[in-house]
This record gives structure tokens, sequence and C-alpha cells, in this order.
């Protein structure tokens, strides 16, 4: 048989066999509209296959469903989209000393650690994140490439993963380090150095799946004595100016770690897309952010959960952190929620987070909007995520309690839908 008869004849085949797409009717009993900041009353929401339909008040939507529409009730909870985490890392199980994080490169293999990853997603997944931006395997090279295929072929349960893949950063300058030069050990990135390496670099990423390129653009944080958070820059400015133009060029984005001011001008200056960290951000640089349009991930509550242990100025940081964001909303610089979790152990619900957001400056919807609309166009993907809407994907979560008089009710969430599935039904998890 020829090729293209053959298409046909497994086109109809196909045809015969797809089922209709399966529409679903939600009542909302409160929904949060995370476009315009306004909460609505009873509302509905028609779901047919992985995306809405319409969403409006309930009954203009029940004379509109089809008859065979499942019906799910949530008219005694808040609805609203599913919740987005900017700055994760599934591959990572928490590292508050460096011991914690080298025993992870060097005593667990890769599939071990992505086994461990997929139970990080599917926690992540119950928890309300629908969607998570995954910075660096940290050592495990291209394995959330891996996670995310087997999301999106429903081999295991998870969020929908933007993944980075290995990261970037030079010579020296990233763990695991201290080590005798005798010994020939992994290293947590990719490891670069000089202009035409970083584009072949960046090249090889994106052909492996990169939908983001991590750099780490500074390292060693000490307090001036101005109170300004210092730190060394790891690449020369033409090398990041490197990473951003391959990058780009290759329709990607760009993420930078910078911690400090020093490492907050560099990637400023190179044209990263997103500062991550940022405790030393200071009037300056956030007057820079908000002209580029740089979004920052402030990642707070990793900050909280690692001080105790790591000392020194680790102490420190938290307090210089919070004091940043407050100043960040109130000048308007473009703030998206993200955690670094796996920086921190997964047994700890990352929505933890959006409480330090709320203690900083924001509204509890200020903060709901970082995890969701802002978060999603930061991604790129305001049409597909972060608002319930006509045309975008049907990820959304529902609370029993109303998280805009208390954030912390986003750790209690009791129902997960992602792409029209359902994950998670009271204390039912259909599709697990
Ligand atoms: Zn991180």
């Amino acid at each position: 048989m020829r090729p293209a008869a053959l298409g046909l004849l497994f086109a109809s085949f196909l045809s015969a066999q797809a089922p209709a797409p399966a529409f679903k009717l939600i009542r909302a009993g409160r929904l949060i509209s995370t476009a315009d900041g306004q909460v609505r009353e009873d509302q509905g929401i028609l779901v047919k296959g992985e995306r809405i339909e319409a969403v409006g008040p309930f009954a203009a939507l029940l004379a509109k469903a089809p008859k065979a529409a499942e019906f799910i009730d949530l008219s005694s909870a808040t609805v609203l989209p599913g919740l987005i985490d900017a700055h994760t890392h599934v591959l990572l199980q928490g590292d508050i000393t460096a011991e914690e994080y080298d025993v992870q490169l060097l005593k667990e293999s890769i599939p071990y650690r992505t086994l461990r990853a997929s139970k990080a997603c599917r926690d992540a997944l119950l928890e309300g994140f629908t969607t998570l931006r995954d910075l660096e395997t940290e050592g495990a090279m291209y394995a959330d490439v891996d996670l995310k295929r087997a999301i999106q072929n429903g081999v295991i349960p998870g969020p929908r993963l933007f993944v980075a893949t290995r990261a970037f950063s030079a010579t020296g300058m990233y763990p695991l380090s201290g080590y005798s030069w005798e010994l020939k050990l992994p290293e947590g990135v990719q490891i670069v150095d000089g202009v035409d390496a970083i584009r072949r670099a960046v090249r090889e990423q994106v052909k492996y799946g990169a939908d983001w390129i991590k750099v780490y653009v500074d390292r060693g944080y000490l307090m001036a004595p101005d109170g300004r958070l210092r730190s060394k820059v790891n690449f020369t400015p033409e090398e990041l100016k490197a990473f951003v133009e391959e990058a780009h060029r290759l329709g990607k984005l760009t993420a930078a770690h910078a911690m400090a001011w020093d490492g907050i001008d560099a990637a400023l200056t190179a044209g990263f897309d997103t500062i991550e960290h940022g405790s030393g951000f200071t009037e300056d640089l956030m007057d820079r952010a908000i002209k580029q349009g740089a979004w920052w991930c402030p990642t707070m509550y990793v900050g909280v959960w690692v001080a105790e242990g790591r000392g020194g100025i680790w102490k420190q940081l938290p307090a210089l952190l919070a004091k940043a964001v407050r100043r960040g909303v109130e000048k308007g610089v473009p703030i998206a929620n993200g955690s670094d979790a796996g920086g921190y152990a997964w047994t700890e619900n990352p929505a933890k987070e959006l409480v330090l957001l709320a203690a900083s400056g924001m509204t509890p919807m200020q903060a709901i909007q970082a995890a969701t609309s802002r978060a999603a166009k930061l991604l790129g993907q305001a049409a597909n995520l972060g608002e319930l809407k006509e045309g975008a994907y049907a990820d959304l979560i529902a609370a029993p309690e109303d998280p805009l008089k208390d954030i912390t009710a986003l750790q209690r969430v009791s129902f997960v839908m992602k792409g029209g599935v359902v994950y998670k039904s009271g204390s039912a998890s259909p599709h697990l």
C-alpha cells in the first residue's frame, strides 16, 4: 500500500475510534477572576476536552451546556486558576548544607533522582500547582525533559513543565567543589567558558529540549558597608550577552540566578528575561527592571528554610529580601511567584511562598495573581494559562476556605483539574 493511502486508512481508523471531546460543567460558588482582580459569585465554567469553552453566570451556562455534560459541584468553594510556581527543581530534594547537595549528586543515580522527582511532580499537582517552570536539574542532565514527556503522555501525573535542563556556570564557580583534583566528579550544571562555547552549548540544550536557558550569574555574597548585598559575577559581559542572544535567536527565554547587586546589574545589562532570587535589588535596579520588562521571582520561602542551617550571611537574607520585595511591589516591578521548591524539601507545600509575598506588601489578590496570571505572562503563556477564560487550558483548583481572607487557604485545596482531567476531588484522587 502506498504511504498516502496508508495514512488515509489510519486517519479514518482514528476518527472512528476517537471519542468526541467530553464536556464538563462546573458550578463555582465564588470565582476569582485573575484578569481583573474581581470575585464573581455563582459562576459556571464549561470545559470541552482540555480547554475552557465558556465562563459566565452559572444559569446562563447551564442553558448553553450540552445535556451530556458531566456536572461538577463546587458551589460551596472558591475556584481559581491552577497555581504556577515559576522557580522549582523537581530533581532536587532540599539542601540546607553543601553536604546535603553533594550526597544527592554522589550517591543517588539519575534514574533514582527521576523517580523521586516523579513523586515531587505528583505531590505538587495535588497541592494545586498545575504548572511549574523547573529551573535546572542540578546534575541530573536532561531528566526534566523526560519527566515533561512522561507527564504529557499520561505516564505519570504532574504539572505542565517548562524546563531549563542543565543550567550554566563557568569553571570553578558551581558545586561540586572542594574535592581532590584527582577525582572526576559530576557537575551540578553544564560548565562552559567563552563566547563560542556558550553559543554551541545553548544550541545543545535547546536541541535536547530546553524551554528556558538558565544561567548562574553570581556567587560569593557579602554585605557591603553601604547596606548593599554584593557578589562576584561568574561570566564576562560578552559571555552573558552570548547566552541571551543565542537563546533569543532560537526563540527561547532566559533566566538569571542573580542574588546580589552585582549579579542583578550584570543580568539586566545582558538582557535576561527573568531575575531569580534578587535579594540585592535596589531602587536603581528596580527602575531598570521595570524599563526592560524583566520579571523578578523573589523565591522567599527557600531563604527562610535554609537560613538557620546555613548560618552566616544567609541569616540576614530573608529580611533583606522581604524589604526589597515590599519596595518592588510599591514600585510596580513585575513580580511572579517562584518558591525554589526542591531547594527546600518537597514535603513542604510550595503555596507557603504566597504567605510571604502577602506579608511583603502584596494583597492576597496580588499574591494569587503572581501565582496565576502574572506567572503565565512570565512564561509567555498568557493565552493558555493563569486565567479562567475561553480558550485557556482547563487548569483550575478550588479551596473550601476563602484565600482572599486567609492566603494559607491555598495550602488546603480540595479540588484540582488539569487539562480538563480531575486529579483531586475532596479526599478522592482519580487518575492517579
Ligand atoms: Zn533555584
